[in-house]
């Protein structure tokens, strides 16, 4: 199946319900990062198409946000419907424009049409309050309504379940979006759009704008006064520029940036269950999750036993196209990211870390990268101060449990950390010292539109998914009713 051939795989942006060329008639290529090949074209937009977006949103608002939440529910479901039904259709058009294996973009289907469905009924739950008398005569209210026109940048690596977790919480609150994808995967996107429309979603509650250059539609995203929320994930460079610049507008944001997540395996932990889940969480995407484990920080006495049974493991998995049999590790999203790789693995060798397996390019070629394991890396090597996005596992060693939990908080970030023990007032001490918002414990795969993710320290502000997830599109009013 050549997901070119499908009606979802739409080239072109689409506001206000209509599917639209840039204004000069620019497009910018896609390709696929398994084969280099030309996959399609999308506009090439800029300030002015985002502030058309923009203006379609704000028409649309008054109609979604008076719909009742069972209504917008309604819509919703079908939407999620939809994407269902449609789900080898929507996996095959990731694995074509990002590069995962087949299996995990499937898995990402699920997991971001998870989203859409919890917010349709999240948004059936946004209760106000009435609150304590403190005078006889006022009665004291607290509504919580839609922040309004909100706005979205997406990354690569997740380029339909982060449309989806985004998209979902902002029309179960009743606001209403523009949102650009990210230039390597615009397609995801935008085959999501298609069927939030034959769901039935007005014109101009979703609109998404393509752009090559994304720094002039981020600066009208946030310094255009209607938009009242910016939701952003991707690093944490380009989320401080957006910080810096919606601080103009006083725009609410919410920011899930980068990560550099420890994985600390203690002496008294089942091993097989902490290798298992080390191999999950650092080969799943290739390592680019911003929630992959960055760091593999295993108590001195096992430390080699660790290093080699993950050696052994991660040399067996299969390398290859996303769409062929049995592949488990695809390409890097692109050239600059098998430098980063390379460049951390010669810096760990030449500050004394041992190669236990891979350590370089894939004889496939490309972007593929072998499956790595180093072990004996200190503490100052690059790979351990910054995050990798690869498929590269670094095993540092560490003396007792406040040295692990030092060695864990020792980064300005703080998304995912695991840790694997089995002593449960270690498993409570740990879960509370660990500076991450979010923490795995003998369990690294953890995401769910049931869980709150997001980060703390440089790795972000707000969350997403679940109950929590929908106050960051809400905003509260205080009303106060006099000469009761
Ligand atoms: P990554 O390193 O994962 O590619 P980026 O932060 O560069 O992460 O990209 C994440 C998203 O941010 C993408 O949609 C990208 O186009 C967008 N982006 C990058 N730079 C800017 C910018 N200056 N303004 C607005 N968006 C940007």
């Amino acid at each position: 199946m050549d997901v070119r051939q499908s009606s979802l795989f739409r080239q072109r942006a689409f506001i206000d319900g209509f599917w639209i060329d840039a204004d000069a008639g620019a497009v910018f290529a896609v390709h696929n990062p398994a084969t280099g090949e030309y996959l399609g074209s999308v506009p090439d937009m800029g300030a002015a198409e985002t502030r058309r977006a923009i203006e379609a949103a704000r028409r649309a608002l008054p109609g979604w946000r008076s719909k009742t939440a069972k209504e917008r529910a309604q819509i919703m479901r079908r939407w999620y419907e939809l994407i269902l039904a449609e789900q080898e259709t929507l996996a095959r058009i990731i694995t074509a424009e990002q590069g995962k294996p087949l299996v995990e973009a499937r898995g990402e289907i699920f997991y971001g049409a998870s989203f859409i469905d919890w917010f349709a009924e999240e948004g059936r739950r946004v209760h106000g309050d009435v609150l304590p008398l403190t005078n006889g005569d006022r009665r004291q209210l607290v509504f919580k309504q839609p922040i309004g026109v909100t706005a979205a940048i997406t990354p690569w690596n997740f380029p339909s379940a982060m449309f989806a977790r985004k998209v979902g919480a902002a029309l179960g609150a009743g606001c209403v979006m523009v949102l650009k994808p990210a230039e390597q995967t615009p397609f995801s996107a935008l085959a999501l759009v298609d069927l939030a429309q034959r769901a039935g979603i007005p014109d101009g509650v979703i609109n998404v704008v393509t752009a090559l250059d994304p720094a002039p539609v981020g600066l009208e995203l946030t310094q255009n006064p209607v938009v009242r929320k910016l939701s952003f994930t991707g690093s944490t460079e380009v989320g401080k520029i957006l910080l810096r610049q919606a601080a103009g507008n006083v725009q609410k944001c919410s920011m899930e940036l980068g990560g550099n997540a420890p994985l600390i395996v203690f002496e008294d932990a089942d091993l097989d269950l902490a290798v298992k889940g080390a191999l999950a969480t650092k080969y799943r995407n290739c390592g680019q999750t911003c929630v992959s484990a960055n760091r593999m920080i295993v108590q001195e006495s096992i430390a080699e036993r660790f290093a080699q049974r993950l050696a052994e493991a991660a040399s067996g998995l299969k390398v290859g196209n996303g769409l062929e049999e049995g592949a488990v590790v695809g390409p890097l999203i692109e050239e600059a990211a098998v430098e980063k790789c390379e460049r951390h693995v010669a810096d760990a060798v030449n500050r004394g870390a041992r190669l236990l397996t891979g350590g370089g390019r894939h004889t496939l070629g490309g972007t593929f990268f072998q499956p790595t394991v180093l072990a004996g890396v200190k503490e100052d090597a690059l790979i351990f101060q910054e995050e990798t996005f690869g498929p590269v596992a670094p095993v540092i060693s560490f003396k007792d449990e406040a040295d692990a939990v030092r060695l864990a908080n020792s980064t300005p970030f703080g998304l995912a950390a695991y840790f694997f023990s089995r002593d449960i007032p270690r498993v409570f001490r740990v879960a509370e010292a660990l500076e991450f918002g979010m923490v795995g414990v003998n369990e690294t795969l953890i995401s769910s539109e049931v869980a709150p993710f997001g980060g703390v320290k440089h790795s972000g502000l707000g969350r997403e998914g679940s109950r929590y997830g929908i106050d960051d599109y809400l905003e509260i009013k205080y009303v106060c009713l006099g000469g009761m």
